[in-house]
C-alpha cells in the first residue's frame, strides 16, 4: 500500500496492512483520540479487520477509551515482536500499554519509541490501521509519516480553532507527503438544549475549508455528554450505541476513508 512519499523500505510489520489512516489535529484536546477510536470501531463493525496505533506518547488515551482484558503489551520471545492488546476484535498498540514509561522524553527518543512500537507489532492482516497521531505538525509527526505509508488523513478540529492557518498546516504537511486529506471533522460544534441549538464556539467556516483546500468531506459532531462518558468508560460510543446519531456520522466517515 505504498501510497505516500514515505522514505525507505516498507517495514516488514506493516506489509500485511492494506490501509493506514492518520487521524490528526493541530492542537490537543479537540477530540482527535475520540474520533480515531470511534472511527476504528465503526470500520470493524462494517466487517473490516482493524488495528489502532496510539502514537500520542506524551498523553496516550487509548488505555482510557478501550478496556482490553490484557492491558500490557507482550513480547513474543521467539522473534521479539510485540503482541498487541485486543478489545472486541480490534488490535491495539499504545505507549500506555507498555508498562512503566518515562514521562520526559526528547523528540528523537519519542520518534524512536513510536517507530519501534509501530513496526515491531504483530498486526497481522489488517484492512485498516487507524493511527491516533500526536497533536501538531512537527518532527515527530513527520517521522511517523515517513515510516508508515499513509493511505489517507482525517483532520480533527473545533469550530473556533477552524482557523485556516491551523487546518492549512495539517493539509500542507500531508500534501507534502502526498497523503490525501479525505475529511475534516469539526468536533464539539453545537449542543441541543430546551429545544434549541447552541453554537458555543461560533459557527465553523466548514464550507470555506472544503472550498479552499479541496477536502472532499466535512463532518460535524455535537458536544455530546455520552461521547465523553463512553470514552471514559472504556467502551467507545459507536459500540455502546450503534444506532445513535453519533454512530451514523461515523458510518459516513468510515465510508469516505
Ligand atoms: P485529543 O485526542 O484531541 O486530545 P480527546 O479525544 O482526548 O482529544 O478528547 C478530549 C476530551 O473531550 C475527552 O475527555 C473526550 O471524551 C471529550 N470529547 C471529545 N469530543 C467530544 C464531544 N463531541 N462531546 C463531548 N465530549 C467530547
Amino acid at each position: 500500500p505504498a501510497k505516500s512519499a514515505f522514505t525507505g523500505e516498507l517495514p516488514k510489520g506493516l506489509r500485511t496492512i492494506s490501509n493506514i489512516i492518520a487521524v490528526s489535529s493541530c492542537k490537543g484536546g479537540v477530540g482527535k483520540s475520540t474520533i480515531a477510536v470511534n472511527l476504528a470501531y465503526t470500520l470493524a463493525d462494517m466487517g473490516a479487520r482493524v488495528g489502532i496505533f496510539d502514537a500520542d506518547v506524551y498523553g496516550p488515551s487509548l488505555p482510557t477509551m478501550v478496556s482490553p482484558e490484557n492491558r500490557l503489551l507482550e513480547m513474543n520471545p521467539e522473534n521479539r515482536t510485540i503482541i498487541p492488546a485486543e478489545y472486541l476484535g480490534v488490535k491495539l498498540v499504545s505507549f500506555g500499554f507498555a508498562g512503566q514509561g518515562r514521562a520526559i522524553m526528547r523528540g528523537p527518543m519519542v520518534s524512536g519509541v513510536i517507530n519501534q512500537l509501530l513496526t515491531t507489532a504483530e498486526w497481522g492482516v489488517l484492512d485498516y490501521l487507524v493511527i491516533d497521531m500526536p497533536p501538531g505538525t512537527g518532527d515527530i509527526q513527520l517521522t511517523l509519516c515517513q515510516v508508515a505509508p499513509l493511505t489517507a488523513a482525517v483532520i480533527v478540529t473545533t469550530p473556533q480553532k477552524l482557523a485556516f492557518i491551523d487546518v492549512a498546516k495539517g493539509v500542507r504537511m500531508f500534501s507534502k507527503l502526498k497523503v490525501p486529506c479525505v475529511a475534516v471533522v469539526e468536533n464539539m460544534c453545537y449542543f441541543d438544549a430546551d429545544g434549541k441549538r447552541y453554537y458555543p464556539f461560533g459557527k465553523g467556516s466548514g464550507a470555506q475549508v472544503v472550498q479552499q483546500f479541496g477536502i472532499p468531506h466535512l463532518f460535524d459532531l455535537p458536544i455530546q455528554p455520552t461521547l465523553s462518558a463512553s470514552g471514559d468508560s472504556g467502551m467507545p460510543e459507536v459500540v455502546a450505541d450503534p444506532q445513535g446519531e453519533v454512530a451514523k456520522t461515523f458510518q459516513n466517515l468510515g465510508v469516505c476513508v
